[in-house]
């Protein structure tokens, strides 16, 4: 599912990722871990091609990056979900409109849009939040309703960057049962966070990123 080769990574002078290699197969829930700073968002960046390597080479899905031109990137796109770290919703939509928008873009038809988005909310347990804006919920229903937009066109990965930052031991706990219940589906979940402890209590595979390197 995930294939990193030697991936060297600097923003100018700046080296972030020094021949960082590793592999998560098909199904995984894997945490990536590494204090602030240490380029974990940065390696998220460029497993959905938004930053491209210095060197080394990526294959994510079975798609070789390098190969990635104008045409095939937004295909390549649409199968990975994606929860940024500082949610990017449109904040002038309702919860209904952002959920529904990504399905709009596929070309899904309004009606079974719809469907879908009802099931989800009902999933996330912000149904009676539908008609409400993403700054008029609590934090802990923001990081819900991110991981509900993610996961709304049923991608085969999820790349979630410090989905539980800011909430406490509980709610982080109810976020990582929702991917969990996700990665039961069969969906590959792959996590940053800079919380090794909650990492560690989900019994999953964890992968450390220090000194710009993997260990
Ligand atoms: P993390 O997500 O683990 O906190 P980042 O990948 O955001 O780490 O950052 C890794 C390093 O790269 C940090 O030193 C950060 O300041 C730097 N950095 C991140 N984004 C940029 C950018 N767009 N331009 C220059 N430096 C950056
Ligand atoms: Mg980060």
């Amino acid at each position: 599912m995930i294939q990193v080769h030697q991936v060297s990574f600097s923003y100018d002078e700046l080296s972030v990722l020094e021949k960082v290699s590793f592999r998560v197969e098909r199904g995984e829930f894997v945490f990536l871990v590494g204090p602030s700073g240490s380029g974990k968002t940065t390696l998220l960046r460029l497993l959905y091609a938004d930053l491209l390597p210095v060197a080394g080479d990526l294959s994510v899905i079975g798609q070789k990056l390098a190969t990635l031109d104008k045409v095939s990137l937004p295909y390549f796109r649409q199968k990975i979900g994606l929860v940024f770290q500082d949610f990017k919703f449109l904040v002038d939509k309702t919860i209904q409109e952002n959920l529904a928008l990504p399905q709009k873009l596929v070309g899904m038809a309004p009606r079974v849009a719809k469907e879908n988005v009802n099931k989800l909310l009902h999933q996330i347990g912000l149904s009676h939040h539908q008609h409400a804006r993403p700054t008029e919920i609590s934090s802990n229903e923001r990081r819900r309703l991110a991981i509900a937009r993610a996961v709304i066109n049923n991608p085969v990965l999820l790349l979630a960057d410090a989905p539980t930052e800011g909430l406490d031991v509980r709610l982080s706990l109810e976020v990582m049962a929702l991917l969990d219940a996700l990665n039961f589906q069969g969906m590959t979940i792959f996590v940053a966070t800079s919380d090794r402890e909650l990492a560690e209590k989900c019994n999953k595979r964890i992968i450390e990123l220090r000194d710009g390197g993997i260990h």
